[in-house]
């Protein structure tokens, strides 16, 4: 049965009338109206007035394959046909749970090898919660049960992950977070590594984590998460042997190491895992995202053997969502891995797309003057605007000189995201050298415009 195709202006006014949306100033948008989204194929979305845009951004980081991949929608459609649901709590699987948890042991990292589905990346890093308080108590050690995450980090919208996470203004929705969680200073080289190399300032902000774990006792500390490159937050890559600090403070307090790969798995940095690219070894690694490339809502988390053998000494984990391992879901998820292995995507990004884009994105910012630094890895990328390219001095939010250059790009046929005063990118991982032309261009062109908005012409 097909759907009621309505015009803009009817869509629009049922939208206010009825849709709460996410992360959105209802009463502002109201005057202006949403933009409806109405098909999608490759790395572009058709709006309803007919208008074809570059989707700069997958979706929200996730359409990884594109958009319009039949061999996705087979796998959902077959599933839904021969069984469309079939819970895995009471001794029961189904095959398409057990065929994904064979398919992503061969391509995550050596010794995750053990997952737990969710739907959402939140319920991910909730269950993680969960998981790495229990394997303490199993340890003979219930006092461990502080999480220590970074300021920026994005680790999900409930109301355990978003106390993991480290946005102030996510938090203010609540008035507080909830007990048992703590943050330290996110790193970014550009804003505070004046006077150390690359090198000595990745030691410096990875040290905050010791001083923390001391500030609050080992004892107390059950993890460290970090998104292996911070996402959401504004894209921030760890300064080099950063990780690496981490892990070797980590391991000497015995603090679990959790790699949030929601945005980073599945090829987005040129491994299939952020993890890979940083030299990261995880206990636990919640994924989401790209693990279906955003054609249903699947997640999970990864456990490590080496804390698996713990977990499962600690009787029945009561812990689970009716939806854990849906089996569409995971059938789409099958199908997403086996084609972005038999089209050889996660290679694609790293030798062939990924070098592209950032060249690209570098000449962008060498020759504009309101492009203060390029940020990220692989196909994530954030281009930071600045007043001042000298003094690095960065837009105030009362500027807004993002949201402004973010309209301007949307209504020029591109999407980029706004997050503070940086533009973001994290196109499909299938984007055409043509593509990221086209994307740079128009890019250049939005950028352009905020320029002269603000009165910033010459570099
Ligand atoms: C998006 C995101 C989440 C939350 O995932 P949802 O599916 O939106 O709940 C968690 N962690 C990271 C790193 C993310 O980018």
């Amino acid at each position: 049965m097909a759907q009621t195709v309505r015009s803009t202006q009817d869509y629009r006014a049922l939208d206010v009338a009825h849709h709460v949306h996410p992360f959105t100033d209802q009463k502002a948008l109201a005057g202006k109206g949403v933009r409806i989204i109405t098909r999608a194929e490759g790395a572009y979305v058709w709006d309803s007035d007919g208008n074809k845009i570059l989707d700069g951004m997958a979706g929200l980081w996730c359409v990884n394959v594109g958009y319009g991949r039949k061999e996705l929608v087979d796998a959902a459609t077959q599933q839904l046909q021969t069984l469309p649901y079939y819970n895995s709590f009471f001794q029961t699987s189904t095959p398409s749970q057990i065929e994904l948890g064979k398919v992503l042991a061969e391509v995550t990292p050596p010794g995750l090898k053990h997952f737990f589905y969710t739907n959402s990346g939140s319920e991910a890093n909730d269950t993680v919660i969960r998981l790495a308080r229990h394997y303490w108590r199993v340890k003979g050690k219930p006092t461990k049960r502080t999480f220590i995450a970074r300021n920026l980090g994005y680790h999900g919208s409930t109301l355990a992950a978003v106390s993991l996470g480290g946005m102030s203004h996510m938090h203010a929705l609540d008035g507080q977070l909830l007990p048992e969680f703590a943050h330290i200073a996110h790193p970014h080289y550009y804003t505070q590594g004046a006077g150390l190399s690359l090198e000595e300032y990745g030691l410096k902000a990875a040290r905050l984590l010791e001083e923390k774990i001391l500030e609050l006792g080992a004892d107390n500390v059950a993890a460290f998460i970090g998104e292996p490159v911070q996402g959401a937050g504004g894209v921030y890559e760890p300064p080099p042997g950063y990780w690496a600090e981490i892990q070797r403070i980590c391991r000497k307090y015995d603090v679990l190491v959790v790699a949030d790969e929601v945005i980073c798995g599945f090829g987005r940095t040129g491994q299939w895992f952020g993890s890979q690219t940083y030299g990261i070894d995880p206990d636990l690694m919640p994924m989401a995202k790209g693990l279906s490339s955003g054609y249903l809502p699947i997640a999970g988390v990864a456990i490590h053997d080496r804390i698996w053998k713990e977990i499962n000494e600690g009787g029945a984990l009561a812990h689970g969502y009716t939806y854990s391992g849906h089996p569409a879901s995971c059938a789409v998820a099958i199908a997403n891995i086996q084609l972005m292995r038999s089209e050889g995507l996660v290679e694609r990004v790293r030798e062939e797309i990924a070098p592209y884009f950032r060249k690209c994105l570098q000449e962008l910012a060498a020759s504009h003057p309101i492009v203060g630094e390029i940020r990220g890895v692989g196909l994530i990328a954030a281009i930071q605007l600045v007043k001042d390219k000298q003094s690095r001095e960065i837009f105030t939010t009362q500027d807004d000189a993002a949201n402004f250059c973010r309209d301007v790009a949307a209504n020029n046929g591109l999407i980029m995201r706004a997050v503070y005063q940086s533009m973001v990118l994290s196109p499909p991982l299938i984007i055409t050298k043509a593509q990221v032309d086209e994307l740079t261009e128009k890019a250049r062109k939005a950028l352009d415009e905020t320029a002269k908005k603000f009165g910033l012409q010459k570099l």
